[in-house]
């Protein structure tokens, strides 16, 4: 056979399976750079997905303000317009708002106007409902292509990723998830031989709908919050932990 046949459709998939792994990969920089650490290894930035979320969000605020904890909350634009009080709440306790897009769709797929509209949507839900626009954009699943983070920056926005996602929305029992969250205390233990520091991506919402159960990630901190204090973590809100690499 004609290798040159052979080699051709090997070479194309060996492609779009670097173009993917670098759409949804937390470290990849090739669509634009992105923060996925903090600036030093203890401090750890906690952020919460898929909000706001009435049957979650309040008791996570709760949780967090025992530690005196602040973390980032990257809201859904259509959960913020049938929860204001709630958005303006999150500021309240002093946490930090980011945009999680308007509707939740995988932005790999949408042209760069479908991409902006979306991300203009839901700063315009929270200008609404809190007077003031995020500074930080998350896309849904981490999935970017080459107007993401651009289509953000022209927006006043820098990109957020993650170093730990222990898929918390899959999670059967908080013993798994408290599991899956260890390596942060593994983290911290060594922290002198690290450079910058966490970014845990949890949910405090579901993104198909309003209401979901994040009772087991909410059990999982209850076991570590006092457990990373006690290790000499520090909480630290996007804005507080950060320098982005060089655009
Ligand atoms: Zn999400």
């Amino acid at each position: 056979m004609n290798p040159w046949l052979i080699g051709v459709p090997a070479a194309a998939l060996a492609a779009a399976a670097a173009t993917s792994f670098a759409a949804v990969n937390s470290r990849s920089q090739i669509f634009g750079a992105t923060l996925s650490q903090t600036a030093s290894p203890l401090e750890l930035a906690l952020t919460f997905d898929d909000g706001p979320n009435p049957a979650i969000t309040p008791k996570l605020l709760q949780l967090l303000d025992r530690y005196q904890a602040k973390a980032t909350f990257f809201v859904i634009g259509r959960f913020v317009g049938l929860c204001p009080a709630l958005t303006k709440e999150i500021l309240e306790y002093g946490h930090q708002l980011g945009n999680h897009t308007q509707t939740h769709p995988n932005l790999f797929w949408l042209s760069p106007q479908s991409v902006r509209e979306e991300m203009r949507r839901c700063q315009d839900a929270m200008l609404s409902a809190t007077g003031r626009e995020a500074a930080y954009f998350r896309p849904p699943y981490g999935y970017r292509n080459p107007w993401v983070v651009s289509g953000a920056r022209q927006l006043g926005m820098k990109t957020v990723l993650w170093t730990l996602l222990p898929g918390d929305w899959k999670a059967l029992s908080a013993e798994w998830l408290t599991a899956r969250m260890r390596p942060i205390a593994r983290h911290a233990e060594s922290a002198t031989r690290r450079q910058g520091g966490d970014v845990l991506c949890l949910h405090d919402g579901a993104h198909r709908v309003l209401g979901g159960d994040r009772t087991r990630t909410l059990a999982a901190l209850e076991y570590w919050l006092p457990r990373w204090r006690d290790l000499g973590l520090k909480f630290v809100t996007i804005s507080e932990a950060v320098k982005l690499p060089a655009r």
